[in-house]
């Protein structure tokens, strides 16, 4: 590893992200971040996944290494993200190393000579050696010499029991501030709502830090939730109408299903491996790292993968099954489009996903309170995935911001039909309560979703004719209305809680609310099932996509698309030869710019966003031969 950079006079923030990083501007919220903090102030940065966390603390880490202040200190609980990041500042000249469980006793003692030495920019380490007597007196030694220059807390929602991962070893990170009080402190996170914000400022003693809070909108990543219908066929046409090549992950709730889903996908000739924890640690490596290596893999996993997997070119996140909720949909989506291409949140949801989150809640050990928080915040997904306007107006409201119809989801792009279902959720409802009294316990149904839409289609079942049911005066009273629409008929009244789902076979009662929807004083607008829609239509509806804005993924013409295609081989060659992801070699939108601007000389390829000075000495000349020969 040589520093060159890391090492060059003072500079500006700006200058800094142009030669190091070859970025023209900071993003948002960054350079205020960034001169905050050099400026030796605390800060606590809320951003989304894919906001660009990391230049926050790098930037700072650069120029205050210049200026003779030593080393930054990056907490960070995710391995393969450090390993991640230090191959990234590696490839851009800074000096960069890590500790962690997976160096041995004469590595990590190597990494410690440098950090003490002065050589390092940044280092970055688990909470839990960070609080090691050892590691500390280390700290403190390059502190009394002024070498120590900032503390980056990464993932800073770990420190809250409210988080949806609680590290117990994060409680210790106050410890940095007690010890260290004139060490600036960047507190990160993608995810925190009102209570763990305010969870890390207290635990982390940041009560002085500068608040920045970024808006969460990822206007690149269009979302789209279809009914569920025959979901691994849905899923296979998504992927090959849309993303035939591109990387991404499908995530699923179990891991039988990961194992089946990714089977199918793999019969049907994609490249798809499965991950779960339920697997070997040596074939979940193996899977990842083939993943972040290798172009257009499909990860299938449970929601164990993509905690610090920062790979930018991600061109889908698809879920099979229901996230628990809108902070667990929008952590897992977020992992789509870092690089600010065009990228999509596909999910497909139905009936058994409702009720099976249900019963997950009500079966499990929580305490009341945690299950009645937990219900809020499933119902706030459920009324996401039902809605019939702006997806992302939604979302974004839930994160406390209001915005405008996006024009890049799928109610944005086409708006969906929708019909009265008032009188057939009245039917629905009154049917329900009808089983009640046949079977004499008043209200509360014996029977599942399947038989109800069976009598209310009058349908003469061997179940109905056991039950008597052909007798009772809601039999056939829906004939008019298909299955699937039935189907999500119910799937509403469950959502919106007229209906319960109970026991085993998921029967059906009637909730309180339900007698104002039999009253008539609750109006239910629906949209019409794609079923009902006609089968053939998908051309259509592609070419209505068509006509959206969708942000161009890399909008190339025939020549430029060959002088991409080779540069993509040469950065697959030069990646393989360094060990190294191809992302960390230049991004594809880095690779597509060049191809669109064919730069002749090494003074235009710096200009290209993503071409570092380290980049341009390292593979200026090379890449300006593959252009010249690719035309
Ligand atoms: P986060 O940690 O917030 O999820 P990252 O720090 O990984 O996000 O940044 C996401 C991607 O955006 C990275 O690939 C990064 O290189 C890129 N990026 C960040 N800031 C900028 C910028 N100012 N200009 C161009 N690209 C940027
Ligand atoms: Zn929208």
């Amino acid at each position: 590893m040589n520093a060159v950079i890391a090492t060059a006079p003072a500079a500006t923030p700006q200058q800094v992200l142009h030669e190091v990083f070859g970025y023209g501007a900071f993003r948002g919220a960054q350079r205020e971040i960034v001169e905050h903090v050099v400026a030796g102030g605390d800060a606590l940065v809320l951003m989304p996944t894919g906001g660009g966390k990391s230049l926050c603390y790098q930037v700072p880490a650069v120029l205050r290494h210049r200026a003779g202040q030593g080393v930054a200190v990056v907490v960070s609980p995710l391995i393969a993200l450090m390993h991640d990041q230090v191959g990234a500042l590696d490839e851009l000249g800074v000096a960069a190393a890590f500790l962690n469980s997976t160096l041995d006793g004469d590595e990590a003692r190597r990494v410690e000579r440098d950090l003490l030495s002065g050589r390092l920019v940044l280092l970055y380490a688990a909470p839990e050696r960070i609080l090691t007597p050892r590691f500390m007196a280390m700290l403190q030694s390059l502190n009394e010499r002024g070498k120590l220059s900032l503390f980056a807390i990464d993932e800073a929602h770990c420190v809250s029991q409210w988080g949806h991962d609680f590290r117990e070893e994060y409680l210790g990170l106050s410890a940095l501030h007690e010890q260290f009080p004139g060490v600036p402190r960047l507190a990160l996170t993608a995810t925190a709502d009102e209570h763990t914000r305010a969870d890390i400022v207290e635990r982390l003693r940041l009560e002085e830090a500068r608040l920045f809070v970024a808006s969460f909108d990822r206007p690149n990543i269009r979302y789209t939730i279809v009914e569920k219908d025959e979901p691994k066929k849905q899923l296979l046409r998504f992927l090959r109408d849309e993303h035939e090549g591109d990387a991404g992950i499908v995530y699923c709730q179990s891991r039988k299903k990961v194992e089946e889903t990714a089977a199918w996908l793999s019969a049907e000739g994609l490249d798809a491996l499965p991950y779960h924890a339920g697997l070997d640690a040596a074939v979940r490596r193996r899977h990842q790292d083939r993943f972040l290596r290798e172009d257009g893999v499909v990860m299938v996993a449970t929601i164990a993968f993509g905690m610090g997997i920062d790979k930018p070119d991600v061109r889908f996140v698809a879920h099979l099954d229901l996230p628990k909720n809108i902070e667990g949909y929008y952590q897992e989506t977020g992992r789509a489009g870092r690089d600010g291409l065009a990228a999509d949140a596909w999910m497909a949801y139905g009936l058994a996903d409702v009720v099976n989150q249900r019963r997950m809640i009500d079966e499990s050990e929580a305490g009341e309170d945690f299950k009645r928080l937990q219900r809020a915040k499933l119902d706030a997904l459920l009324a996401l995935a039902e809605a019939h306007d702006c997806r992302r107006v939604r979302l974004l409201a839930y994160f406390g911001e209001a915005s405008e119809p996006c024009g890049n989801c799928d109610n944005c792009i086409s708006a969906p039909a929708t019909w009265d279902a008032t009188e057939a959720a009245r039917k629905a409802l009154s049917c329900i309560y009808r089983f009640g009294q046949a079977d004499g316990h008043r209200g509360s149904g014996r029977y599942g979703a399947m038989h109800l839409i069976d009598v209310l289609r009058g349908k003469l079942t061997d179940k109905v004719t056991q039950r008597g049911h052909e007798r009772l005066s809601t039999f056939g009273i829906g004939a008019d209305v298909s299955e699937a629409q039935w189907r999500l008929v119910l799937r509403q009244l469950i959502a919106l809680g007229h209906v319960q789902t109970e026991g085993e076979f998921s029967t059906l009662a009637l909730a309180e609310s339900a007698r104002e929807v039999l009253r008539g004083e609750v109006a239910v607008r629906l949209r019409v099932p794609a079923e009902a829609k006609a089968r053939g239509k998908t051309a259509r509806d592609r070419s209505t996509r068509g006509a959206a804005p969708k942000p161009p993924p890399v909008p190339l013409d025939a020549a430029a698309t060959a002088r991409f295609e080779a540069l993509k081989a040469w950065r697959a060659e030069v990646a393989r030869e360094h060990n190294l992801p191809a992302y960390i070699v230049f991004h594809d939108a880095a690779l597509a710019e060049m191809a669109r601007e064919q730069p002749a000389t090494l003074d235009d390829l710096a200009g290209i966003s993503g071409v570092g000075a380290r980049k341009l000495e390292a593979y200026g000349r090379e890449i300006l031969r593959v252009l010249e020969s690719a035309g």
